[in-house]
């Protein structure tokens, strides 16, 4: 479970990002994070990683409390969300095979495990076809999906995904989302950010909506509105 509880991030030149936040995501969620730019949700989930220390207030991942921890067990911890960005951050000068494998490398993976898993996630994203294949040969759309192959392979607990249909037609839009939510239902959390209205109101699932650093809303109802 991931708890935000009476979280507020003033930045040094005194601005307000989170103003006293509090939320909780149970396993197995999918939880949207929408607003207006400077709402804060960057803010939010750079808190969630510790790339930032909150002003106030405690963030936890199950029973840990993030920002207590030290240097080493923040790498384990990181180790266990998966992030996708709108800008794919693939390794140009490697093939989908090796963007997947290094992932797993730096996890301290052995080259048997790399050798099984690496297929076994591209057939899950439906790209076994392009294991080969250099990032410059595909579409957006398969990019996003050697993407989110990488951010799955570790077998993290959360995958964060930063609006991560932001560069991409609507067809390859629908493909990232289907994909978002089978990793969903296989159990892992999933936290989206997205600005594309479509996607909420298809998925109909959580929505926390964000405004000038508070939460304005947080339901079920699956609709964007805010
Ligand atoms: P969003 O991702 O919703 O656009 P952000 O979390 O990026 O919102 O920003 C929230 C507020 O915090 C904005 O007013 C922004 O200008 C401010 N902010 C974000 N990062 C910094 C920073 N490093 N230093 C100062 N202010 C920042």
């Amino acid at each position: 479970m991931i708890s935000f509880d009476r979280v507020s991030k003033i930045y040094p030149d005194e601005s307000v990002a989170l103003d006293n936040v509090s939320f909780s995501i149970e396993p197995g969620e999918f939880v949207s994070i929408v607003g207006p730019s400077g709402a804060g949700k960057t803010t939010l989930l750079k808190l969630f990683l510790a790339e930032e220390k909150p002003t106030e207030g405690d963030i936890f991942f199950n029973d840990t409390n993030i920002h207590k921890l030290g240097k080493k067990s923040i790498n384990d911890f990181r180790r266990r969300v998966g992030m996708v960005f709108q800008d794919f951050r693939l390794l140009p000068g490697k093939t989908v095979y090796e963007n997947i494998a290094f992932t797993m490398e730096a996890a301290g993976r052995t080259d048997e495990e790399i050798e099984q898993d690496v297929p076994h996630v591209l057939d899950l994203v439906d790209l076994s076809s392009k294991i080969w294949n250099f990032p410059k040969e595909l579409s957006g759309g398969e990019k996003q999906r050697v993407a989110i192959a990488r951010a799955l392979v570790n077998e993290p607990d959360v995958i964060i995904a930063d609006e991560p249909t932001g560069n991409l037609d609507p067809v390859n839009t629908y493909d990232v989302v289907q994909i978002l939510k089978k990793i969903n239902d296989l159990g892992t959390i999933v936290i989206l950010t997205t600005h594309n209205k479509g996607i909420i109101d298809s998925l109909g699932k959580r929505v926390i909506a964000m405004d000038k650093g508070r939460i304005v809303r947080d339901d079920k109802s699956g609709k964007y509105y805010i």
